[in-house]
């Protein structure tokens, strides 16, 4: 498949790649919009039935990411289709996919909240927030500063990740991961908004107070992740489109249809 012919996902047969590439690049300008991407960072996402993946070229800004600018490279970091250089840090991306089968999408920013919690001594980045239940396992901390453009260095990145599903990187940024590139934007949305809620406690001179196991136990009783995720992804999505932060020819692509966005239960 040619670069072009991903350009425009087209339903049926063989569009996996072009579906994901779409995918992949509306995150991407999503998660500039919301801030939690800007000059740098990335995303991945893993084509099914293939054993390669999607990430941008590095050099393409991330706010003018689309189909076109996404390679599709194997997990020996070959690039296979498209017409560009992937990010120097690809190792992230490689070395985390490899590790973890259970993940389908992986995401690097250097978000500002993120790193702040590397720096401060006996303070910890913790669940506050109800949605950040999604993190109850631990939120680890990489030691290595530096950019990770190494293997070895992302294997011990991903080897600190370990079964979780964040882990914060000293002085430098973060990497989540989640079993959809439309659960990863979501994840990182509650992410922010959970390192706000902390920052903001600690700056009100208060003792946080983390949520308890028993707390995190009773919000999983009620949580609807699949659904809460289609929800999100309609309302971010649209907003951008209506923002022109997307362009309109992906709408029909990306918004969901009504039936989709149909409840079965409230449980
Ligand atoms: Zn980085």
């Amino acid at each position: 498949m040619s670069v072009t012919e991903i350009t425009r996902p087209a339903r049926g047969s063989n569009s996996a790649t072009a579906q994901v590439a779409l995918e992949t690049a509306a995150t991407t300008r999503l998660l500039e919009s919301e801030g939690i991407l800007d000059y740098s960072g990335h995303v991945s996402t893993r084509i099914p039935g293939r054993d390669a993946f999607v990430i941008q070229i590095g050099s393409t800004s991330r706010a003018e990411v689309s189909p076109d600018s996404m390679l599709v490279v194997d997990y020996d970091g070959k690039v296979l289709e498209g017409d560009g250089q992937p990010p120097s840090e690809l190792p992230i991306h490689l070395e985390i996919l490899r590790a973890r089968p259970d993940v389908q999408s992986v995401l690097h920013s250097h978000m500002e909240l993120a790193i702040a919690f590397t720096m401060m001594e006996g303070v910890k980045l913790l669940p506050m927030r109800a949605r950040a239940s999604r993190w109850k396992s631990g939120i680890p901390t990489d030691p290595d500063p530096s950019h990770i453009k190494l293997p070895e260095q992302g294997r011990a990145l991903a080897r600190t990740l370990g079964p979780h599903h964040a882990v914060l990187m000293r002085a430098h940024g973060l990497c989540l991961v989640a079993e959809s590139v439309r659960a990863l934007f979501v994840d990182a949305v509650h992410f922010k908004e959970n390192a706000t809620a902390l920052m903001q406690a600690l700056q009100a001179g208060a003792k946080p107070i983390p949520l308890s196991e028993a707390e995190i136990a009773q919000i999983e009783k009620m949580e609807m992740r699949d659904w809460h995720i289609k929800k999100l992804w309609n309302y971010y999505v649209r907003k951008a489109l209506d923002e022109d932060a997307l362009p309109q020819a992906w709408k029909d692509d990306l918004v969901p249809t009504k039936e989709m966005l149909k409840r079965d239960s409230v449980l």
